[in-house]
């Protein structure tokens, strides 16, 4: 198995229209612990159903490699989440597969990233954290402060030495990696970063629907396929 795609919680702080599927959205008090209650009993029973082995033979090569699993909300990151659900989980992979772990990737929106969170997924075995809201739908990122929000995110990582890697379909140059990876097996372990979005000037989707049309029938651009269902969901995006 090369990659799972797993979505640990509906719970979002946002409520985008083109979002696919309406149960990803902000949940208060008891509807909070709810679906975080649900999303951590999910956790712990996915993790048992997978595989010891969590690597996949390369087709081209004939070799073994790592699996990957992206871990994705809703959002990860929020309060009610984070310490929760998003970290015992992360933990709990590790302790599942030791020094033989899967890569791990988590998709986040990147507003609710700061440099304690930051440090909190590398340290906890988190190779790549995908910021999937680079697009015109994500309110407060339209036009140009989605460029902005980029640099931002760029300086919170540089601290890290996280490498951006340059998805290849960004047609505007300010949407491109400034120091952008050729290929990924060359730049070493990581930590990485990397930015998409359902930007027509990416060439990619971000956390929207998965048919190409939102709640509210906005165009999208599917990027990334469903591997395996797991978890609480699983979705393309
Ligand atoms: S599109 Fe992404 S950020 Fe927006 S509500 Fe859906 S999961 Fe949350």
């Amino acid at each position: 198995m090369e990659a799972i795609y797993w979505v640990l919680t509906w719970a979002c702080h946002r409520k985008c229209r083109h979002c696919y599927d309406d149960r990803f959205r902000p949940y208060v008090r008891d509807e909070l612990k709810r679906v975080v209650g649900e999303g951590q009993r999910a956790y712990r029973a996915v993790l048992r159903n997978l595989p010891d082995d969590m690597t996949f033979r390369d087709p081209k090569t004939g070799a073994r490699k790592r699996s990957l699993i992206v871990l994705a909300g809703g959002e990860l990151l929020i309060d009610g989440v984070r310490e929760e659900l998003f970290y015992p989980a992360l933990e709990a992979i590790r302790e599942r597969w030791g020094d033989r772990a899967p890569h791990v990737s988590v998709q986040t929106t990147g507003d609710v990233l700061t440099p304690n969170r930051i440090e909190a997924m590398f340290s906890r075995g988190v190779r790549t954290i995908a910021v999937a809201s680079i697009d015109d739908y994500h309110v407060g990122l339209e036009g140009e402060k989605k460029f902005a929000f980029m640099d931002d995110i760029r300086a919170m990582m540089a601290p890290f030495g996280a490498k951006e890697i340059d998805l290849g379909g960004a047609r505007d140059e300010r949407l491109k990696a400034k120091s952008p990876a050729t290929r990924r097996d060359a730049m070493g372990e990581g930590p990485f970063f990397l930015f998409f979005g359902a930007q027509p000037e990416l060439g990619s989707a971000s956390c929207g629907r998965a048919d190409g049309r939102g709640r509210t029938g906005f165009p999208m651009r599917p990027m990334r396929r469903t591997f395996a269902r797991a978890g609480v969901a699983a979705r393309t995006s």
